[in-house]
């Protein structure tokens, strides 16, 4: 260990706990206020930048924090505009974040954990295993980057609009990094986004869901994906333990605490899977008693080599469609982007050195105790 690692990174503070750290340092809070806006406003990573500081404060600072999001070791950019950067998280690890441009916005699709630990069977993720979670420090550092590197601005002069937990990783198992990191893209000293803004997807972790609408009720998406237990039990494993009818009270009770009163229900549409119009008719099944308060997202399916499954047809995916909303559920066919260089939804990969699997494989071998953590 060097003596940067005791410091503390400072993208990784709520401003109430820097306010709480500054108060300790028996300095204002306005002080912390400004060394907020300094970093996440003006992304300086540099206190001799801080000139509204005294210079005492920023010697002292010095001394205990620092300023560093994850490295972007890679920035590919597609034929549509997207672009993926990768970014390194050390021990020869690595996780993915993507660009999204559109007309009137620009989303970021950031990561929570390198791999994920759930498997569904369509994820490339999921095949990958699972290294370990986020700090909220790299979660705030993938923003941050994003705004500080990407040089198109939107009117409102930020780069970044629109913030979705869509990229690796299953953010409701990192559940306190996640909220503070987005209780940070909502402060007005941080990102000052709105809660529409700023997304959370989840396969269904249905307590965190309940926990997340008392917190920081922010969007929802559900990785839905099929209509029923015994196809959802396939896909998305987790359901056997959060099975449809509990997942769907959650998403009533959530629906209750969002501000706009929806929830987006993600599909994706894999050829012969999921996607006959039996299916549609036991999503109206599902859906159709709570329309008002579902919109769903159907995501042709990208494929990933050795998936095993192939994407629907466009013709299936728009049969799907009406076939949804006939019975008045508000259905979007997703446009896939970025799909030339792997930057789509389930494609991205990063590299993950599997540490759950293999102490899995080790204790099965009755070799687990004792090893610490074997990296590649
Ligand atoms: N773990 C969270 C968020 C990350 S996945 C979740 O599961 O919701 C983001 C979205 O991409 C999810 O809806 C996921 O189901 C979807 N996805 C995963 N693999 C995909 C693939 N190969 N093609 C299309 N979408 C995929
Ligand atoms: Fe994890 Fe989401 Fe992929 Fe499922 S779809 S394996 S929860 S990242």
């Amino acid at each position: 260990m060097t003596s940067t690692d005791e410091r503390i990174n400072l993208l990784g503070l709520t401003p109430s706990r820097l306010r709480a750290w500054f108060a300790e340092m028996g300095e204002k809070p306005f002080r912390a206020n400004q060394v907020l806006k300094w970093v996440h406003h003006r992304r300086v990573d540099d206190f001799d930048a801080m000139t509204d500081l005294a210079k005492s404060l920023r010697e002292k600072l010095k001394e205990v924090a620092f300023i560093r999001p994850p490295e972007v070791v890679l920035d590919q950019q597609s034929a549509d505009g997207t672009r993926k950067f990768l970014l390194d998280t050390g021990s020869g690890n690595s996780v993915e974040m993507v660009y999204i441009p559109e007309d009137d916005r620009a989303t970021l699709c950031i990561s929570s954990q390198v791999g994920c630990s759930l498997t569904c069977t369509f994820c490339s993720t999921g095949r990958q295993g699972f290294n370990r979670n986020l700090s909220t420090a790299e979660i705030v550092g993938q923003l941050w980057v994003a705004e500080r590197l990407i040089e198109q601005r939107l009117p409102t002069g930020k780069a970044i609009s629109n913030v979705v937990f869509m990229g690796m990783g299953e953010p409701l198992l990192n559940e306190q990094a996640v909220v503070d990191a987005a209780e940070l893209f909502l402060d007005d000293y941080g990102y000052g986004l709105s809660k529409r803004r700023v997304t959370i997807s989840t396969s269904g972790i249905v307590p965190a869901i309940d926990r997340l609408g008392e917190r920081l009720p922010i969007s929802l998406a559900i990785s839905l994906h099929a209509p029923n237990d015994a196809l959802r039990d396939e896909l998305v494993p987790i359901n056997e333990k959060y099975p449809l009818d509990v997942l769907m009270a959650a998403c009533d009770r959530y629906a209750e605490v969002v501000p706009h009163g929806t929830i987006l229900y993600e599909y994706v549409m894999i050829e012969g899977k999921n996607d006959s119009l039996a299916h549609a008719d036991e999503m109206v099944e599902l859906l159709g008693p709570r329309r008002e308060a579902v919109k769903v997202n159907l995501i042709p399916f990208n494929p990933f080599e050795g998936s095993g499954y192939e994407r629907s047809s466009r013709n299936r995916i728009m049969r799907f469609a009406k076939r949804l909303r006939d019975n008045g559920i508000n259905t979007v066919a997703r446009k896939t982007r970025g799909d030339d260089i792997d930057a789509a939804c389930g494609q991205l990969a990063g590299q993950v050195t599997d540490r759950s699997r293999r102490q899995d494989r080790l204790a099965k071998m009755g070799l687990d105790r004792g090893v610490v953590e074997v990296t590649r």
